[in-house]
C-alpha cells in the first residue's frame, strides 16, 4: 500500500498566523477549498459533526424559549429587500443576484438572502392579526450568502455560510428587550460552555449595529496571538422599523392597532473558527472534548517486526467498544501502512482531546497508556478504571482550555484612559478598555487615525460596550475626545 508522507503544519502559529490557521483547517480535515469560487469552502465530516452539536445545545435551550423552527426560502423579491433604507445600505455591497434562469433574463431579479428579515416579515404580516397571534417566535437553520470583500477566511468570513437566525415579535417593548438578552446568553452557553471559548457580553456601537435595527447586542471574543476582536455572535432588537415597513401590526386588547416591536439573532459557524483560532496550536487542532468530533482515539503501538499484531488489533477494538458503550465518542485507528508515530501526529493534527496507546507491555499488564492532547500529559492506567479516567481526563480538558484561553485574554486586557496609551497598547495587539464619550464621529476618527498603523488592517473600532461596566469615575474624560466620558468600551482591530 502506498505510504503517506505529508502530514503536518508547515509554519509556526505565532509566526505567520494567517498561514497556519488556514492550514489547520485544511490539513486536520475540516474544510476544503472550493478552488472555483473565493471565498466558498467545503465542510468536512468534523466540522459538520461539531455544527450538529452546537445545533442540539441551541435547540433544546430555544425550545424552552417556545421559539419554533421554520424553514423559508433562500430567495428575497428585491422589492422586500429594498424595503428598509438602512437594512439595504447596509448589506447591498454584499448581496448577491439571480438575474437569468436558463436563457431567460428574468423581469424580476431574485437576490440570495444575506439574512432573511425581509423574507420573514412580510409573513409576520399576513399571520399577526391579534394580541392573540403575539409572541411570534420562529427560527430557522440554514445558509445565507454575502459577498464579502475583505479577506475570505474559512468560517470566519465566508461568503456562503451556515447559520441560525432567529425572529421574534412582541406586544411590547419590554419583551423584546428581555428575549434579546435570553438569546444572548445562550450564544455565551454555546461559546464558553461547549467550545471553551471566553466571551464579552456586550452593546454594540451605532456605527457597529444591525443595519436597520434599533440596537445591537453581541458577544465578543478575542484572539491573543493577532491581537484582534472578533464578533461572535449578535442579538438585535429591530425596534419598530421593519414593523412599519412590513406592516406588522396587531389589535391590541382595546381593539387599538399598534405596530410589534421586533428582534432578530443568528449564530454562524464563524464560531468553529473561533475556537479553532482559540485552541489550536503548532501541532494542528485542538477540540473541546463537549464538541469533539472523537473524543478519544485508540492506537495499537506494535513491536517492531512482529509479523502479526492481531491481538493488538482485537485490545485497541475492545478498548473502544467499551468506551463507546460508556458513551464515549471514540474510534481506532488500526492502519496497517501508517507507523504509530504518524497516527500519534494525525491525531494531534486532527485535534482529538485524548489518544489511547496500546502495546504489547500494555497487554501484559492488564492497562492502557492514556495522552492528553492539550497538555502532552501521559498516564498509565488499568483498563479496568480506564472508563472513569477518560471520563475525569474529559471534564479536565475541557476546563483547562476554558481557563487558558481565559487567562491569556486576561493577560492581553489594558484599561487605558488617554489617547497615547490607547496607541500603545493597540501596537502591543491588546484588547482595550476605554472610557469613551459615544460620539459616532469620535469611533470613526479613531478608525481613521488608527488605519495603516503597524499592527496591519483595518484602523481600530469599538467590539461593544461591555454589560458589566466598571466603575465610571464622574470626571472621567474620552479618552479619544477628551469629552465627559458616557462608558467604558472594548476597542481594538477585528477580524
Ligand atoms: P448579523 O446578521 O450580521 O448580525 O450576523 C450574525 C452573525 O453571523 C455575526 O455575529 C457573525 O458572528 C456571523 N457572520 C457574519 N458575517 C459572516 C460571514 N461572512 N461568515 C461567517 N459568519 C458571519
Amino acid at each position: 500500500m502506498k505510504k503517506e508522507t505529508r502530514l503536518g503544519i508547515s509554519v509556526k502559529r505565532d509566526e505567520d498566523y494567517g498561514n497556519w490557521y488556514s492550514e489547520v483547517c485544511r490539513f486536520g480535515d475540516l474544510v476544503e477549498y472550493y478552488e472555483s469560487v473565493k471565498g466558498i469552502y467545503i465542510l468536512k465530516p468534523s466540522a459538520m459533526k461539531i455544527w450538529k452539536t452546537i445545533q442540539r445545545l441551541f435547540d433544546a435551550e430555544i425550545e424552552k424559549m417556545n421559539v419554533e423552527e421554520y424553514y423559508f426560502p433562500i430567495f428575497v423579491p428585491g422589492s422586500a429587500l429594498e424595503k428598509e433604507k438602512n437594512h439595504i445600505e447596509g448589506f447591498a455591497p454584499e448581496v448577491a443576484w439571480v438575474t437569468r434562469a436558463g436563457d431567460t433574463e428574468l423581469a424580476t431579479p431574485f437576490a440570495l438572502r444575506p439574512t432573511s428579515e425581509t423574507v420573514i416579515y412580510p409573513f409576520f404580516s399576513k399571520w399577526i392579526r391579534g394580541h392573540r397571534d403575539l409572541p411570534l417566535k420562529v427560527y430557522q437553520w440554514c445558509n445565507v450568502v454575502r459577498w464579502e470583500s475583505s479577506d475570505p477566511t474559512p468560517f470566519i468570513r465566508s461568503r456562503e455560510f451556515l447559520w441560525q437566525e432567529g425572529h421574534t415579535a412582541f406586544a411590547t417593548k419590554e419583551e423584546a428587550d428581555r428575549e434579546v438578552l435570553d438569546v444572548l446568553n445562550i450564544y455565551s452557553r454555546v461559546y464558553e460552555e461547549l467550545l471553551a471559548v471566553p466571551v464579552i457580553k456586550g452593546i454594540k456601537s451605532e456605527n457597529e449595529k444591525f443595519a436597520g435595527g434599533l440596537y445591537t447586542t453581541s458577544i465578543e471574543a478575542f484572539i491573543p496571538s493577532t491581537g484582534r476582536g472578533i464578533q461572535a455572535a449578535t442579538s438585535h432588537s429591530l425596534g419598530q422599523n421593519f414593523a412599519k415597513m412590513f406592516d406588522v401590526t396587531f389589535e391590541d386588547k382595546k381593539g387599538k392597532r399598534s405596530m410589534v416591536w421586533q428582534n432578530s439573532w443568528g449564530l454562524s459557524t464563524r464560531s468553529i473558527g473561533v475556537m479553532v483560532m482559540t485552541h489550536g496550536d503548532d501541532e494542528g487542532l485542538v477540540f473541546p472534548p463537549r464538541v469533539a468530533p472523537f473524543q478519544v482515539v485508540v492506537i495499537q503501538v506494535p513491536i517492531k517486526g512482529a509479523a502479526d499484531d492481531q491481538v493488538l488489533c482485537n485490545a485497541c477494538e475492545a478498548v473502544k467498544s467499551t468506551l463507546q458503550e460508556a458513551g464515549i465518542r471514540a474510534k481506532v485507528d488500526i492502519r496497517d501502512n501508517y507507523s504509530c508515530g504518524w497516527k500519534y501526529a494525525d491525531q494531534e493534527l486532527k485535534g482529538s482531546p485524548l489518544r489511547i496507546e496500546i502495546g504489547p507491555r500494555d497487554l501484559a499488564n492488564d492497562q492502557v497508556r492514556i495522552v492528553r492532547r492539550d497538555t502532552g500529559a501521559k498516564m498509565d492506567v488499568k483498563r479496568g478504571g480506564m472508563i472513569e479516567q477518560v471520563k475525569d481526563l474529559l471534564e479536565k480538558i475541557q476546563r483547562n482550555l476554558y481557563d487558558v484561553a481565559k487567562r491569556k485574554v486576561e493577560e492581553c486586557t489594558q484599561k487605558v484612559e488617554t489617547w497615547d496609551e490607547f496607541v500603545k497598547a493597540l501596537s502591543q495587539k491588546k484588547l482595550i478598555l476605554a472610557p469613551w464619550c459615544d460620539e459616532v464621529e469620535v469611533e470613526k476618527d479613531v478608525k481613521k487615525r488608527t488605519r495603516g498603523d503597524e499592527t496591519g488592517g483595518g484602523g481600530a473600532k469599538t467590539l461593544c460596550t461591555p454589560l458589566e461596566q466598571p466603575e465610571l469615575r464622574k470626571d472621567t474624560l474620552c479618552f479619544a475626545s477628551g469629552k465627559p466620558a458616557k462608558k467604558w468600551s472594548y476597542w481594538g482591530k477585528s477580524y
